[in-house]
């Protein structure tokens, strides 16, 4: 049997997306500017090359590449296209009312629409120049503690990646690799929302006690290609309204780039009551209103992905900083859901952890108390004056569309000073009984409250969607869905419905003949797009995303 190798380094970074490549450079820039031994960095990230798992709509706020690499434009960065013009509707089923004013978290100008995943390889390729050591397809599978099991207080010391070459029924196949355990002075959670070590922090270290519990969005993204003269690159137009009801959190996006080529897709609070509510579905009726239709219509699908989006805002953010850890980006919260942003706000957390590590490896000391340098400067930073003056908007539209615009229009216009602070609802706890939402007329349980037609022309449905993410996982291996399914072939379908085939936007998990007259759950995990929907959204908390093994998953180039 293989030896299980460690590895040493003074800084490691889990997650290669913005926050975490980010922390790599500007640890690499403070290293050259102060001088002395250079600190040894490692960087490891579940996907196979850069990018591939990076997914957002994504309008790239570039407030952080500038102070991050000043000179980006001389460097090949890939800002996509500008921001021309900004359009927002209200939708009704049959029609669309432009509102005569953009309101400001919805203006555009100066930012760019980007891909996410072009802008991240770009990144990764500006941190390997700096000799900086970035490890492909090496998911973090736990944390590494020292110190008493029992107590909040341990050390983080690293952490153990996946073992490889493991077959399903659990044990070795031919070519078995066990994972390393990388054992470093200072470790940087950039694993993304809901990522699942940070999620290992919250369970062991307490890390979300006084904060508020953390909010969810599901969105689904498509890449289209449409005849190049339908939008002006550079339109941007967001929805309101239909097809989503009153109960339900979210809009619409669509991003004219260039060539014709546009990004299109929907954001929907994870706190919906429905329970056969169907966020996929509620996105093939957005495509096929009038509206967008005449956009679509022949034009070609060209990518398809899906991603949860953490949109608490600041009054979720965790415990920044443990002994010997620091948690950055979409792992902590940092998204602003009014602008619809992140990556800007991902990237100035990642560099002020990276300031925080450095000096806290250089003082020989990276206790919790010493990393707290990192909170201090993120409430002296661009991250507190734009997430505080919102920090209970997300929460308030948890109480309806009159709540939540009441809540945006103070955050607007008193900068927040006359927001309460609301505590939200984690994002299952919402959700009803069928019973109790439907009253006992509901029969037809298995059929989505906003079942969609399928015409495969603009809209299509979850395994064709799944088909043109790229998704790919080896049959062969553990599933990386750990599910009770007692509960599914139990209580589930009678109090909820197995809305785990409805809130996954990927077609993973399928109720199927059981062969004596019942059903039982299938996993059809090789569709997984690694959205983490499921790992937040199941009413009874029995569902765990763990990472597959290394470098599979989605393929989202270009998205
Ligand atoms: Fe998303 Fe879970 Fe479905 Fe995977 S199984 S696509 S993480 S909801």
């Amino acid at each position: 049997m293989a030896e299980r190798e460690t590895l040493e380094v003074d800084v490691l970074i889990v997650g290669a997306g913005p926050a975490g490549l980010s922390a790599a450079l500007r640890l690499a820039q403070v290293q050259k500017s102060k001088g002395g031994d250079a600190l040894s960095i490692a960087v490891i990230e579940k996907a196979p090359d850069a990018g591939r798992h990076q997914l957002s709509g994504a309008l790239l706020d570039p407030s952080s590449l500038r102070d991050l690499i000043p000179d980006f434009e001389s460097k090949g960065e890939p800002l996509g296209t500008p921001v021309d013009n900004d359009n927002i509707y209200f939708l009704t089923e049959a029609s669309k009312f432009r509102l005569p004013i953009t309101p400001p978290p919805f203006q555009n100008h100066g930012n760019h629409i980007i891909s996410l995943s072009q802008f991240t390889k770009w990144l990764a390729a500006q941190v390997e120049a700096e000799g900086i050591d970035l490890f492909w397809g090496f998911p973090g599978q736990h944390v590494l503690f020292e110190g008493d099991p029992h107590s909040v207080d341990r050390k983080v010391i690293g952490v153990r990646t996946g073992d490889r070459g493991i077959g399903k029924d659990g044990q070795p196949k031919g070519a078995f690799e066990p994972g390393a355990d990388i054992h470093a002075k200072v470790t940087i959670f950039a694993d993304g929302v809901r990522g699942h070590l940070t999620k290992q922090l919250y369970r062991e270290l307490q890390i979300g006690a006084g904060a508020g519990p953390p909010q969810f969005a599901i969105g689904i993204k498509e890449l289209w290609d449409i005849p190049k003269d339908r939008l002006k690159p550079g339109t941007v137009i967001h929805t309101l309204g239909y097809p989503l009801r009153e109960e339900e959190f979210g809009g619409t996006w669509l991003y004219a780039m260039n060539d014709g080529r546009i990004s299109i897709g929907m954001v929907v609070g994870l706190e919906y009551r429905d329970p056969l509510f169907d966020p996929h579905a509620a996105f093939q009726h957005f495509k096929l209103h009038p509206f967008i239709k005449s956009i679509l219509e022949g034009g070609q699908l060209v990518r398809y992905g899906a991603k949860a989006v953490p949109e608490g805002g600041w009054n979720t953010q965790p415990q920044l900083h443990v002994d010997g850890g620091l948690i950055v980006g979409d792992a902590a919260n940092f998204v602003n859901s009014m602008r619809l942003k992140g990556i800007h706000l991902a990237m100035r957390s990642g560099m002020l952890a990276a300031e925080t590590a450095f000096d806290a490896v250089r003082s020989g000391n990276t206790s919790s108390k010493s990393l707290a340098a990192y909170k201090a400067r993120v409430d002296g930073s661009a991250i507190k004056s734009e997430l505080y003056p919102v920090r209970s908007v997300h929460q308030a539209f948890g109480h309806g569309l009159v709540a939540g615009s009441v809540a945006a229009g103070l955050a607007m216009f008193t900068k927040g000073v006359a927001l309460q602070d609301l505590p939200g609802h984690p994002g299952h706890k919402q959700m009803e009984m069928i019973q109790g939402y439907y009253g006992l007329a509901k029969r037809d349980y298995l059929v989505p409250s906003n079942a969609a037609p399928i015409d495969r022309k603009v809209t299509f449905d979850k395994v064709t969607g799944a088909h043109y993410s790229g998704t790919h996982h080896d049959e062969n291996q553990p599933v990386h869905l750990l599910v009770h399914t007692e509960v599914c072939h139990t209580i589930c379908g009678g109090e909820y419905g197995h809305p785990c085939v409805r809130f996954c936007p990927a077609n993973v998990y399928e109720m199927v003949d059981n062969g004596t007259g019942g059903k039982r759950l299938q996993i059809n995990a090789s569709n997984c797009v690694h959205c983490k929907t499921c790992d937040i959204m199941d009413p009874y908390g029995v569902i765990t995303w763990v990472a597959p093994e290394g470098g599979e998953g989605p393929s989202y180039e270009g998205m």
